[in-house]
């Protein structure tokens, strides 16, 4: 018999409504508390900040699906669904009886997962008489994404990047400007809190603590302009949801459900994406569909999920956003310089937080080599170079298959939440041999969390 390798659904399967875990959740997230009186928020008070809708689904904890609006559908149709891929090569590769599955979201026009959210906040906002966006990104893959989702809603974008981003990756601004994008690099005197920052550091190189600093301050301080987030919130989460459950059906297709599902977690989007409509059948007990473990691969160098503390923590450096409750390294930590840009972030998202608290999940973390070295197998053996952050997610994969005893055939679906294609330098620094290891003592990671504790 011929062994099918992709699985595609037809348009009319691609879901209509996102996952929305927080309405099964035995115990619910604690609430944002505002930064200045630390009181609850209820989503009125996200208003200024965020689109309404996206506000309202930030707190929503009661509709376990929310509709995913018409435009917003046709849209996803220019790349979704994207392909369940059956990963023999890796397979054979690892020599394993293991069945590998990996969902391609490197896919889609902008190469990552990123879009399937940037799409719903773009258009949110232009039904609400948003003229303008705001974000900021490190990497790019956010700010490129948003910057084609406003231009489809016609909105105008504005990008804080990284500023050793904005220098050292310079195609990923230029694919934001060819989208019609304003990208400034940050820390910027644009604003007070870039201004306060440059003042004492005049050679600041700029964190994503900093830039959502300055985008937050943009869309206060201009009418009719909102700020987008591309991960950690529990809204941007939702709407990625739509990977997993279109995973659900491709694996019915293929006559299998994973007893492991894995993928990289930088705020948590893409892990949450996947895992969640897998993990509602844990929540809710569905007969054969509990045995499931969740695995989110963090990097050893940013290691929130499996070292840090759970508590109240600012989502930026210089405290402008909302208090939430998450697994953190603290607002002021600064990750080494990665190459695995996206996953160079402080806090984990509300949710995930959460559910790791209950055992619900598990986190492993992985050291840049490793990474890579999974990243190149990989590549060998099913022919896409996978983008730094999933190279953890391949990383974890080939943990599990290790650990496996000869001939169990156990099944394990990642996510491969993005190409490397715009990330060849790190290969290049990898393959000469010059990439390192970033060792963190408990020192480093105490000196952070100590400030954190009596936030809340
Ligand atoms: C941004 C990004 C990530 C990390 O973000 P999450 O919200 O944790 O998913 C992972 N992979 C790729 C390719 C990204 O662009």
């Amino acid at each position: 018999m011929e062994k099918i390798k992709r699985y595609f659904l037809p348009e009319s399967e691609i879901p209509t409504e996102w996952y929305n875990i927080q309405a099964d959740m035995k115990t619910k997230p604690q609430p944002p508390l505002n930064p200045v009186t630390r009181q609850p928020m209820k989503a009125e008070d996200l208003y200024p900040i965020f689109a309404k809708e996206c506000s309202n689904q930030e707190l929503n904890m009661t509709d376990r699906w929310i509709p995913i609006p018409e435009e917003v559908r046709e849209m996803y149709k220019y790349y979704r669904s994207t392909p369940l891929v059956r990963a023999y090569g890796l397979e054979k590769a690892l020599g394993t009886s293991a069945h590998i599955y990996f969902k391609n979201e490197s896919v889609s026009p902008m190469g990552s997962h990123k879009l399937n959210s940037a799409i719903p906040q773009a258009y949110y906002c232009k039904q609400e008489g948003v003229t303008n966006v705001t974000t900021e990104t490190g990497a790019g893959q956010w700010g490129a994404s948003l910057s084609y989702a406003a231009s489809l809603f016609g909105l105008d974008a504005a990008v804080y990047q990284v500023k050793i981003s904005y220098e050292q990756k310079p195609y990923r601004r230029s694919i934001m400007q060819t989208y019609g994008a304003q990208v400034t690099p940050s820390p910027s005197m644009s604003t007070r809190a870039g201004k306060d920052i440059l003042t004492v550091n005049p050679n600041c190189q700029g964190s994503l603590g900093t830039a959502i600093s300055e985008a937050v301050e943009l869309a206060r301080t201009t009418p009719n302009c909102k700020y987008t987030l591309g991960s950690v919130l529990s809204h941007v989460t939702l709407h990625q949801t739509v990977i997993g459950l279109e995973a659900e059906k491709q694996m019915e297709m293929a006559g299998e459900y994973p007893d492991m599902v894995i993928a990289c977690f930088g705020g948590g989007s893409n892990f949450g994406g996947i895992s969640f409509p897998f993990m509602r059948h844990k929540i809710t007990g569905v007969p054969g569909k509990t045995h499931t473990r969740f695995i989110a691969a963090e990097p050893a160098s940013c290691p929130k999920l499996t070292k840090g503390k759970f508590c109240y923590d600012f989502g930026d450096e210089a405290g402008y956003t909302p208090l939430l409750p998450m697994f953190s390294l603290g607002h002021k930590f600064q990750p080494a310089n990665i190459h695995a840009g996206g996953l160079r972030y402080h806090g984990a998202g509300v949710v995930a937080s959460q559910l790791l608290k209950e055992g619900l999940m598990e986190a492993v973390d992985i050291k840049q080599l490793e990474s890579f070295e999974a990243g190149c197998l990989f590549a060998r053996a099913e022919g896409i170079i996978p983008a730094p952050e999933s190279c953890h997610a391949i990383a974890a994969t080939i943990r599990e298959v290790k650990k496996l005893k000869p001939g169990e055939e156990k099944v394990i679906l990642f996510n491969l939440s993005g190409h490397g294609l715009v990330d060849m330098a790190s290969y290049d620094k990898y393959l000469s041999g010059d990439l390192i290891n970033y060792e963190l003592t408990d020192n480093d990671i105490r000196k952070n969390l100590d400030e954190i504790g009596n936030l809340a």
